[in-house]
């Protein structure tokens, strides 16, 4: 089990897989493989699978304990959602919930979720499919999500069904477990989101602090630097309002490392 202690907040990284799932071909369409050269010794192993030339991202839940709280940020792809890309569809694995029964906590014990955005890898084990109906998979969890992203989605969802919004977030709306917030929003003085948008449009990372250590988590906030970082690069991604570098870019790109570098992990 993947453990950081950052003050007297202990983080553990609950892993539902870790597999090739995206063609790294599609997911960098410009970069040509005389390029990738230099970096297919580097990455072969851990984030590159030479064999099918697919890139290596952990789905992944980062677990919280506090003194006060236990927190969930992100919820990963869920089982038994019906999703477009074939990994994910219809999945039944239970891997998740055992992960977390590993780390020693039950679903009814979780106080919070926090999501970073909306995306169908970030909310999937929100719920769980239970007698015919999606419900809540932590039934004593206020699920904290943006409000911004929420009417963004939302207002998607009604032009084009979005699954994993139909799926994810509205039982959670609609069963009265979610709370809507601005991008300033603080838990505790440990706990907070840190607004990093750029991804979709208000996509959040979770700032932890406690006893002057601190971590960042950052959703797919390093997608979004490496646009900004190098702009000649584009990332193919269902992605809302990315935008090239710039004054913000360059704020964040410096900021987060150091809080990464500290406290995140590994
Ligand atoms: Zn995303």
């Amino acid at each position: 089990m993947l453990q950081r202690q950052v003050g007297d907040i202990v983080i553990n990284r609950i892993i539902e897989s870790e597999r090739p799932d995206f063609d790294a071909a599609q997911f960098f369409p410009q970069i040509t493989p005389e390029q990738w050269g230099p970096y297919r010794q580097r990455l072969a192993g851990w984030a590159l699978d030479p064999a099918v030339n697919g890139l290596v991202f952990p789905m992944q839940s980062f677990l919280l304990r506090t003194r006060h709280h236990t927190i969930v940020v992100d919820t990963c792809v869920g089982d038994h959602k019906q999703r477009a890309r074939a990994n994910w569809n219809m999945t039944s694995s239970g891997e998740y919930l055992r992960r977390l029964a590993e780390a020693g906590v039950r679903p009814e014990q979780v106080d919070y979720v926090l999501t970073t955005h909306f995306h169908t890898d970030h909310v999937g084990w929100n719920t769980r499919w239970e007698q015919g109906r999606w419900v809540p998979t932590f039934p004593n969890a206020r699920y904290v999500m943006s409000e911004k992203e929420w009417t963004y989605w939302s207002a998607m969802h009604r032009e084009t069904p979005q699954n994993q919004i139909a799926d994810s977030v509205i039982p959670i709306v609609e069963a009265g477990r979610a709370q809507m917030v601005k991008n300033d929003f603080a838990l505790d003085d440990e706990v907070r989101f840190e607004s990093t948008w750029g991804h979709t449009p208000d996509h959040m990372s979770v700032h932890v602090t406690s006893r002057g250590q601190h971590a960042v988590i950052t959703g797919d906030l390093p997608r979004t630097l490496l646009r900004a970082g190098r702009p000649g690069v584009r990332v193919a991604l269902p992605v809302a309002l990315l935008r090239p570098g710039g004054a913000r870019g360059q704020r964040v790109l410096v900021r987060v490392p150091e809080g990464l570098s500290r406290g995140a992990p590994g």
